[in-house]
């Protein structure tokens, strides 16, 4: 085949997803070329299909996709860890290695980092090339679609592993999104009752996709300390929402910790002096390590995330649709596969 198909953001405005067909990638020395099983959309896909000023550092045209894996057909002339045939997947975050921050073990915050999707070619294709630094062998028994949701995996693992919860403590989730669901799935793991908080809009598909993952939905339309009973230990804020941040500062305990994860999309006023005056842990929480990554595989390879009940998939000819469906939220997490 001379050609693949490749979804693009293909300029600096709103929509401008195009599905192209370009030549096949061949791998620079230190790169692998990946037949892409499956890549997830996200939340941040979306705002770069609308250009949304938080996405607008993504440099254009480029191929979408940062949550992919697949099987290596290709390896480059320095490549001698890995054949074709062998079943990854990608972080991410393409991060330097020798940046202070590298150095500490921080690649997640890397100060040279880009992203797959937003600065190089991402995983919304046929195939995808990436270095090897970057890939991660799948557990035996892991199908390689299922391991797309090793990235936003990663993400909601870091994030719970900031302050991790102890069994029996009470944790709220703040925002039903796939990265919300996940971090709840993971707390619920830790041995934590997880309760989870959404909008009316989420009363559809989010918050019942919530109970059926053993999660506590509370009622979108009442007040959160309505339906909670007592402060929480924890608050995992999923939603980037002010409103969810603010409810979150007068729900959880005094020494307990919010951590945040959900993107806000503007600056979000907090009385500081309740955090101050409880001993309110606040911690963000950004992408994820190489060892949350291969944590992360290994909890969707034993089903403590269970890829099957959040994923919905899409062959790569139908990708805007599922984009779109994304949006309206008729579906928890796509998956388009080639
Ligand atoms: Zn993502
Ligand atoms: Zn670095």
């Amino acid at each position: 085949m001379a050609s693949m198909k490749a979804l693009f953001k293909a300029a600096p405005q709103p929509g401008a997803l195009e599905l192209r067909e370009i030549e096949w990638p061949s791998p620079r020395a230190d790169e692998v070329v990946i037949d892409v099983a499956g890549a997830s959309i996200c939340g941040s896909d979306l705002h770069i299909a609308e250009w949304h000023p938080m996405a607008q550092w993504t440099v254009t045209p480029v191929i979408m996709g940062h949550e992919f894996a697949g099987v290596i057909r290709e390896v480059g002339s320095a490549v001698s860890d890995y054949q074709p045939g062998d079943a990854v997947a990608v972080e991410s975050v393409i991060w330097c290695g020798t940046c202070p921050r590298c150095r500490e073990g921080k690649t997640n915050v890397c100060d040279n980092r880009r992203l797959f999707g937003l600065h190089v070619p991402g995983g919304l294709a046929q195939a995808v090339a990436a270095p090897t630094k970057l890939l991660h062998r799948l557990p035996a028994g892991l199908r390689p679609e299922h391991a797309a949701l090793a990235e936003p995996t990663t993400v909601a693992l870091h994030a719970v592993l900031l302050q991790p919860p102890q069994p029996g403590d009470v944790v709220l989730v703040t925002g039903p999104g796939p990265i919300g669901l996940l971090c709840g799935r993971i707390a619920r793991a830790f041995g934590a009752q997880v309760l989870i908080s959404g909008t009316p809009a989420d009363a559809a598909r989010r918050l019942p996709a919530a109970r059926e993952l053993g999660l506590e939905p509370l009622d979108p339309s009442r007040p959160l300390h309505e339906s909670i009973d007592g402060p929480v230990d924890l608050v995992l804020e999923s939603s980037g929402a002010g409103a969810a941040l603010t409810d979150a500062m007068q729900l959880v305990k005094r020494g307990g910790g919010i951590t945040l994860i959900g993107m806000p999309s503007r600056n979000v006023e907090l009385d500081l002096a309740v955090a101050l005056r409880g001993e309110i842990a606040l911690r963000a929480s950004y992408c994820g390590t190489w060892h949350d990554f291969e944590r992360a595989l290994r909890l969707i390879a034993d089903g403590i995330i269970p890829a099957e009940a959040i994923i919905a998939r899409y062959p790569l000819d139908r990708a805007l649709e599922a984009f779109a469906d994304a949006s309206a939220q008729r579906v928890l997490k796509p998956l388009v596969h080639p």
